[in-house]
């Protein structure tokens, strides 16, 4: 008995000792999803990836203003910035809200199909796709392998936007820097239209039962905002009416070199910052961190942004 417990705390011993040696590192992220309820709607944030973007050139303020709010927030250009989509379950719709960029933006990006499998779905079941705007890293993931990615969607995004993105005579005016923005959209959109797959529609709208379209314009032509309302909580997706938090929400006026009307953009970010903030409305973006969900502060002249509490659905 006694030899035998000897025998038991040497085992435990060395079982222990072998626990310090170096395992080898696993390296592989964290499947990139995140879940909530809104009412009785389920709402997973699916990360498409991050991409390093260099926020002091992009930002419409001078390179040091930038560098310093970065450093401020132990951040620094180029800035690792994610990419994140929405998926809504409705309980009698799955619907899609962007797509990420698929293989339009490079090997760090174009991971929602393997996030969206990872969180329990499959691509075949998403019933509607809606798309806050038609930049590459928000349309690249309609395609996958040359092919339609999501079999049974329906597209559907404001009527500006796909009039505005899907000309080819726009193209061929665009300055060879805008070029690949029209490309991106002509080859990730137009599939769809030729199989009679986009259904656009015209700003305000409810798509289905407690999700509508708001209309945002100043990032693009058609930049749409989505409300998802179900037993009286709201989330209001945002898309790109912010791209650098610790920028933007302290100075609103501050425009990205992407926004196509720079005005326009920055009134539309001041007036949703402003109402979301006064209705405590909680909001999803595309492009701050990964999953992109908080709430909207004031903060003196500007406001701030407060992560959502982590939680788990029970
Ligand atoms: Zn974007």
């Amino acid at each position: 008995m006694l030899l035998a417990g000897i025998a038991l705390t040497a085992f435990n011993m060395l079982n222990s000792l072998s626990a310090q040696a170096a395992a080898p590192m696993a390296h592989n992220p964290a499947p990139g999803f995140y879940r909530i309820m809104v009412g009785e709607f389920e709402i997973t944030a699916l990360s498409d990836g991050t991409v390093d973007l260099p926020m002091n050139k992009l930002l419409n303020q001078s390179q040091k203003k930038t560098d310093q709010a970065l450093a401020y927030a132990f951040e620094q250009s180029p800035l690792e910035t994610s990419v994140n989509t929405f998926l809504v379950n409705t309980g009698s719709k799955l619907i899609l809200i962007d797509t990420g960029a698929g293989n339009l933006f490079g090997p760090t990006l174009g991971k929602l199909i393997t996030n969206l499998k990872a969180s329990g779905y499959q691509p075949e079941q998403v019933d509607e796709i809606y798309l806050t705007h038609m930049h590459p890293d928000h349309v690249g993931g309609l395609m996958a392998n040359g092919a339609i990615a999501f079999p049974n969607a329906v597209l559907r995004a404001d009527r500006h936007e796909s009039e505005f993105w899907l000309s080819k005579s726009n193209m061929d005016r665009a300055t060879p820097d805008n070029k690949g923005f029209f490309q991106g959209a002509i080859a990730s959109v137009s599939p769809y239209v030729e199989a009679e797959k986009y259904i656009p529609f015209d700003g305000d709208a409810e798509l289905v039962p407690g999700v509508s379209s708001v209309l945002s314009q100043g990032h693009t032509v058609g930049h749409t905002s989505y409300l998802i309302q179900s037993k009286g909580q709201k989330l209001l997706l945002i898309g790109d009416l912010i791209h650098v938090a610790a920028v933007q929400f302290d100075t609103p006026s501050v425009t990205i070199a992407f926004d196509s009307d720079q005005k326009q953009a920055a009134a539309e970010r001041l007036k949703v910052f402003s109402s979301a903030a006064k209705d405590g409305i909680l909001v999803g973006a595309a492009h701050l961190p990964f999953p992109g969900m908080g709430h909207v502060g004031v903060n003196g002249k500007g406001f701030r942004w407060i992560p959502m509490n982590y939680t788990q659905i029970r």
